[in-house]
């Protein structure tokens, strides 16, 4: 039997630096659970515009492509900052994501106990927080046409336009559904169906899909501003949230924040199933390349630590061992091991990046 393959593009900044650490916890998982992963490496962003003049050379996107999934560290950063917008390192990660069709983002709010107190609410609203968002990412008002600014008259109009088709509608609603049954079985899909077409068309399409196919979870609906309300006022209600472009792009970053750190959340982008049975999907952590603190060993693995979990779970059907990865990070941050971005003034020194990493790989040994 082949492994199953993965292509890891660090990318710039603290994206080598996290993936160091992810690195390890690969070569754990194959020396010690007979996990192994046919890794490939290539470059992205600013590190492959250095080589190729381009962000995203084809053959890299090609191993994308063929991979099972990718793993990305982030892109970008003040050298490339005058670059002209076609080959600056973040057009190298928008296009992975449209060649790849990647239409379903999930972004985990997960919020760790020993991190509680990071975040800006209350800690018995956001203590034990496990709430999963999906955005659909490739279609609504960042893409639909007409678009542009034009003159009507004597004055300037700025114009965008909110258009999804059915077919769009369905397979990201699909992905949420699927996602629930492995989780807590519940889905709240979010549109503003009071005033908008598209978000009518949302709603049917949402519970034609649920009624056809996924009658077993607990769908509801919520308009997209009462569902920011309730996000802030009582987070723990939802489990997975699904919801449009835009309402994602904002709520999405909004339940990131009940949760402390950047430096802690992954995300992974998914398109439709590949023959084996499991979605194309590219995997990374949410933060970007962190400029001000790249190169000094300050920053936080968690997040793309987290992000390979979240490939175990959703490309490689290893949810136990997701698991496994996710509670060891849990006790790190319960031990008392922390990067500088989890501690308050006065808490003691910092862990570095390499130490975050190794204390992971402690917890992981400690769980055998
Ligand atoms: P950023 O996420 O890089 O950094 C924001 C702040 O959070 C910084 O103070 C940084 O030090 C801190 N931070 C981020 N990740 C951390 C970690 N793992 N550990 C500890 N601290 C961490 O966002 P930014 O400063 O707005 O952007 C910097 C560059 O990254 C820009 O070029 C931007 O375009 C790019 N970017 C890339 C991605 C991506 O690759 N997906 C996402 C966002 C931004």
């Amino acid at each position: 039997m082949t492994n199953p393959s993965l292509l890891i593009l660090a990318g710039d900044g603290i994206g080598p630096e996290v993936m160091t650490e992810v690195r390890k916890v690969i070569a754990w998982l194959g020396d010690k659970r007979d996990l192994t992963f046919d890794v490939t490496e290539d470059l992205v962003g600013g590190a492959a515009y250095d080589v190729h003049g381009t962000p995203l050379a084809d053959e890299t996107l090609e191993k994308a492509q063929a991979a099972d999934a990718v793993l990305l560290g982030a892109v970008g950063g003040p050298k490339y900052d005058t670059l002209d917008f076609s080959v600056k390192p973040e057009r190298g990660l928008l296009k992975l994501r449209k060649e790849m069709d990647l239409f379903a983002n999930l972004r985990p709010a997960q919020c760790f106990d020993a991190l509680a107190d990071f975040s800006s609410l209350k800690r018995d609203v956001v203590a034990g927080l496990d709430v999963m968002i999906v955005r659909e990412l490739t279609s609504g008002i960042y893409f639909g046409e007409p678009r542009g600014i034009t003159t009507e008259g004597n004055e300037r109009v700025g114009i965008n336009t909110q258009r999804y088709t059915e077919s769009e509608i369905d397979r990201v609603a699909r992905s949420a559904f699927e996602l629930a049954r492995r989780r807590n079985n519940k889905v709240c899909s979010m549109e503003k169906a009071n005033v908008m077409e598209s978000g009518i068309l949302w709603r049917e399409v949402v519970q034609e899909v649920h009624d056809k196919d996924y009658p077993d979870v607990e769908l509801s609906h919520m308009y997209a501003d009462a569902g920011a309300m309730q996000l802030v006022r009582a987070p723990k209600q939802f489990d997975v949230i699904v919801t449009d472009n835009l309402f994602g792009d904002l709520l999405s970053d909004a339940a990131a924040m009940l949760t402390g750190s950047l430096g802690m959340l992954p995300s992974a982008s998914l398109g439709a199933p590949m023959e084996n049975g499991g979605p194309k999907a590219l995997y990374e952590p949410v933060h970007g390349s962190a400029p001000d603190i790249a190169g000094e060993g300050k920053a936080n693995p968690c997040a793309c630590i987290l992000s390979l979990a979240m490939a175990l779970r959703y490309s490689f059907d290893q949810g136990e061992e997701a698991t496994r990865i996710e509670t060891a990070v849990e006790k790190v941050l319960a031990d008392g091991t922390r990067t500088a971005d989890l501690m308050q003034s006065g808490d003691g020194t910092p862990a570095s990046t390499s130490e975050m990493g190794d204390a992971v790989i402690a917890a992981l040994e400690a769980s055998l």
